[in-house]
């Protein structure tokens, strides 16, 4: 029996309502092949009137007291966690991933917005003291006005909220566009907002296809900073639009993360490091741990042992706890997965493991899901270790010595994030401070938190979320000079 349609509305100026031109268009369960939500289609109206309500909602935000809006971002914590169990099943069927991930992600919210609030009423300025007598020179910090938000499918509350919290708490204000494959959650946060009290506004979703809703948001000349998460040709696209209006743009891109595991590894933690770094989520993360760079005298080892442990994922049902790699998020990206697959082999690589669409599987449904794979004989010009693939493919590239595993993982037009496996601890300081990338974890991978800046470096793109670094992001300083002296100055000369 087809599954019973949600219906959901936009939500602007504090208001809900269709599309003006009507417009809507299916969400996709990707475990069950059928639309379980239907999405209204912002078009460039809706877009408009979205961000003149930000506009108009600017003033008053920026004015209220900091303590006021960290308490708005305290009930929104609050609430998000009252309904953690809805937003993680809401995100599990318009994206596919499992549930045990997407709660995880809904559950560390509220830390993220509890985190902002705490900053809300700590954002001050400095006194500074120049070489110039008898002047006054102060900084002021201030809110850069309507934030335009644009985020993915694989993650949408989690990397929504790296810029809304911030972004809400120091000021500013929000017109959000989440991804076409995954707009649920963010109108079912925007219910939340409503809850908690937010003046009309401050907070706004414009849900619909990159073009016409997301173009129709990048060109707007009311936008003053755009916030995105996505791939590099959109990124290119966005950065373009930035250019004409002349605004800022922070990028978080994606990536070809390198996993490097030396011969000196814990070796099974370093085995289920690497597991993690490419099937969870079925490879479906900006920081996927794509590449493995591992030391040639263990590297035969190391796969033997990796491969037997990627027998043992058990694919499945999403939504079922148990399961532990759920599908991809829609039919073309799987097409695009087995075809890097497919374009590796023909070019000498090995499936280790995996390598093609599970068959023979009535548990699985219509999903579209992918074996997790293991390519060995992989060279590194290949497009598999250059391209980032964004599914559970990993490519394993030997290396000799430290020299070596550095040159091959900074290989890459990528520097998102890097992972390093070792128990010598001067190796580690080593490759951490020569490693080309935003992040790098010792052994460990994947972990993240509101405290530690996110972003990356080449083409992962520029800017940083989370921690205090994202206050120089959705702030800016403003410089401001008095004259103490009352004296009349010299009009033709610089002071
Ligand atoms: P896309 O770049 O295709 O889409 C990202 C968002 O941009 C979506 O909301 C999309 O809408 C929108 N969009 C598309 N075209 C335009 C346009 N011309 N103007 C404005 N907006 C537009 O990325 P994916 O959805 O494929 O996401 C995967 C990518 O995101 C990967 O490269 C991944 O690495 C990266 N990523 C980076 C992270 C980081 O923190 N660095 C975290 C997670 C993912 P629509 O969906 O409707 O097309």
């Amino acid at each position: 029996m087809p599954a019973k349609i949600e219906k959901y509305d936009l939500f602007i100026d504090g208001g809900w309502g269709p599309a003006s031109d009507g417009r809507t268009f299916g969400s996709k369960d990707p475990f069950r092949d059928e639309d379980w939500a239907q999405i209204p289609l912002a078009s460039a109206a809706d877009v408009d009137r979205a961000v003149r309500a930000a506009r108009a909602a600017f003033p008053a935000w920026r004015a209220t007291f900091g303590k006021d809006r960290a308490r708005l971002l305290r009930r929104l914590a609050d609430l998000i966690a009252r309904d953690a169990d809805r937003l993680g099943a809401v995100e599990t069927r318009d994206n596919g991933k499992l549930i045990r991930e997407m709660l995880g992600q809904v559950k560390s919210l509220p830390d993220y917005y509890n985190y902002w609030a705490g900053w809300a009423d700590k954002i001050q300025g400095d006194v500074v003291p120049l070489d110039k007598p008898n002047m006054f020179h102060y900084i002021l910090r201030q809110p850069i006005g309507v934030i335009a938000a644009i985020v993915p499918w694989n993650s949408p509350l989690l990397l929504l909220t790296w810029k809304i919290a911030p972004a809400l708490a120091l000021g500013n204000v929000v017109v959000a566009k989440p991804s076409e494959y995954a707009s649920a959650s963010t109108l079912e946060l925007a219910r939340l907002v409503e809850e908690a009290g937010f003046p009309a506004g401050v907070f706004n979703v414009v849900t619909g296809f990159g073009d016409p809703t997301g173009v129709a948001l990048t060109t707007h000349a009311g936008v003053d900073k755009i916030a995105f998460t996505g791939g590099p040709e959109t990124a290119r696209a966005i950065a373009r639009a930035a250019g004409q209006n002349l605004v800022p743009l922070t990028l978080e891109l994606g990536g070809k993360s390198p996993n490097i595991v030396f011969e000196d590894a814990t070796f099974e933690n370093a085995v289920t490091g690497v597991l993690a770094g490419i099937f969870g989520a079925s490879g479906q993360t900006c920081i996927a741990g794509s590449r493995l760079v591992v030391q040639r005298s263990v590297a035969d080892r190391f796969v033997a042992r990796l491969v037997e442990r990627t027998r043992s994922i058990r694919l499945g049902d999403p939504s079922d706890p148990a399961s532990e790699m759920g599908p991809v998020c829609f039919p073309q990206h799987l097409e695009r997965i087995d075809s890097f697959v497919r374009e590796a082999e023909r070019e000498g690589a090995r499936v280790a493991v995996g390598g093609r669409k599970p068959q023979g599987r009535a548990d699985l449904g219509r999903g579209y899901f992918y074996e997790p794979t293991v390519l060995t004989n992989v060279r590194p010009e290949m497009h598999v270790a250059r391209e980032e693939v964004f599914g559970p493919v990993l490519a394993v590239l030997p290396f000799d010595d430290e020299a070596d595993a550095l040159r091959i993982a900074n290989d890459s037009m990528y520097g998102l994030a890097a992972g390093v496996w070792t128990s010598d601890i001067g190796r580690a300081h080593r490759m951490a401070e020569q490693l080309e990338s935003g992040i790098v974890w010792v052994n460990t991978y994947r972990a993240a938190s509101y405290a530690a800046p996110w972003g990356g470096v080449k083409k992962s793109g520029y800017g940083r979320e989370s921690s205090a670094e994202a206050i120089h992001e959705l702030t800016y300083a403003k410089s401001v000079w008095i004259d103490l002296s009352g004296q009349i100055a010299d009009p033709f000369v610089v002071r």
